[in-house]
């Protein structure tokens, strides 16, 4: 799970990392209302989105007045802003964050992830802040600096003194940026955060680190136990299918390929879609019915695969284990009457109860296109989303 900018910095506060002073606003005047609240002469107007690069798709932008505050905050809020991160249809802007400007003498960056081969957090860091840092990773990753935390003694201060001397902090700036690297680690570790990021981290005239950006995803397994972190949650930035899907406890994930796929197990839905593709076709969505798929489950399954416009044809591979294929069988033909399917489908079941569930897919009267195995599965349904892309 992802969250806005200004809710990361109010989880970097409670951990002690400094921040610059700063107000979410979800209209022009609560933005020039927060200006005026922080004071100041600076001020900076910041999209709130759930995706990076804001900076130079000109969600980011300086004010001097509290007129210019007005002016960014119409321009900005209500926008469609496009970033590296977005695709090329954007994201609309619907919260600001009003923050005092900071006077910046240098941007560094510092980054923590779950490493799997050491299973440990790797804390990389750089002098090399602010907005490219891709670009370090890519053509000088030499001044990436890392560093895997012991998970029982957590960061420790000769740990996070030497990341800080390595990326430029000056000695007396030291037990500042060992205060915010310890927090940011420790706020990662007690949240079950599973990505943070400060980029930039920086430097102010006066010698002082504070965090200018903050950028956390959360581990979906563990929001169990931090409901603080849940309300952090803003529908508006997620995938309208995922979220009807999530609704039904179902994994689904959009895609952008033309074929929709129903499958039950995550392990046969990943090889169900790399079966499309080798057949030359292109998955519309994963989705992992689960082991217990109920009738009601399949036919929500389905409505959610037709809200795609693209979708032209349907898979559905079940291996009958747990789940038995006549359940499976009875849950296809009844969403496929109930959602009157217009696009082709093919099935194909292994497994408990398979004769029993052709039978009811054969009784059924429906178009259902049957395969034996999933080679031929693949071929058939890319084959139909071919024909019927030609019909229509
Ligand atoms: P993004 O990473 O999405 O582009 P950032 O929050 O990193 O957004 O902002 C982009 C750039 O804007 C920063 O690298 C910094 O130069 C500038 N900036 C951001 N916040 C402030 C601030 N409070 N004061 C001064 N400059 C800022
Ligand atoms: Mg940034």
């Amino acid at each position: 799970m992802k969250i806005h900018e200004y809710q990361g910095k109010e989880i970097l506060r409670r951990f002690g990392v400094r921040t610059p002073k700063g107000t979410p606003a979800f209209s022009v005047d609560e933005a020039v209302e927060a200006a005026r609240g922080l004071g100041g002469k600076v001020w900076v107007v910041k999209a709130q989105i759930h995706a990076g690069g804001r900076g130079k798709g000109g969600g980011v932008k300086v004010a001097k007045s509290l007129d210019e505050v007005r002016a960014h905050a119409q321009a900005i809020l209500g926008m469609q802003l496009v970033t590296h991160q977005t695709g090329p249809e954007g994201q609309k802007v619907r919260r600001l964050l009003i923050e005092e400007g900071a006077d910046i003498r240098s941007e560094l960056y510092v980054g923590l992830v779950v490493d799997r081969a050491t299973q440990k957090v790797c804390v990389m860091a750089s002098s090399e802040g602010g907005m490219d840092i891709e670009e370090v990773a890519a053509h000088t990753p030499e001044k990436i600096h890392k560093v895997f935390v012991d998970p029982v003694a957590r960061l420790t201060d000769a740990e996070a003194d030497d990341i800080a001397t390595k990326i430029g902090i000056p000695a007396a700036s030291l037990p500042q940026a060992r205060t915010i690297l310890k927090g940011l680690y420790d706020a990662f570790w007690d949240t079950d955060a599973s990505l943070a990021e400060i980029n930039p981290l920086i430097l102010t005239g006066a010698g002082e680190v504070i965090a200018l950006d903050a950028k956390f995803n959360f581990d979906s397994n563990a929001l169990f136990r931090h409901p603080d972190i849940v309300a952090y949650r803003d529908l508006d930035e997620e995938d309208p299918a995922e979220i009807e899907a999530s609704k039904f406890d179902l994994s689904y994930i959009s895609l952008d390929g033309n074929i929709g796929c129903l499958v039950n197990g995550a392990g046969l839905a990943m090889a169900t879609m790399d079966v499309i593709k080798l057949y030359g076709g292109s998955p519309a969505n994963f989705l992992d019915v689960g082991g217990g798929a109920t009738t009601e489950k399949v036919t929500e399954a389905f409505k959610i695969m037709l809200r795609n416009p693209g979708l032209q044809a349907i898979l559905v591979n079940i291996f009958g284990g747990i789940m038995r294929c006549d359940t499976i069988a009875n849950g296809v033909v009844s969403a496929a009457r109930e959602v009157k399917l217009a696009v082709p489908l093919v099935v194909r079941m292994k497994g408990t109860n398979e004769e029993l569930g052709r039978r009811i897919l054969a009784e059924s009267g429906l178009p259902i296109i049957s395969a034996d195995n999933m080679a031929e599965a693949a071929e058939r349904v890319v084959a139909a989303a071919a024909a019927h892309a030609a019909r229509a």
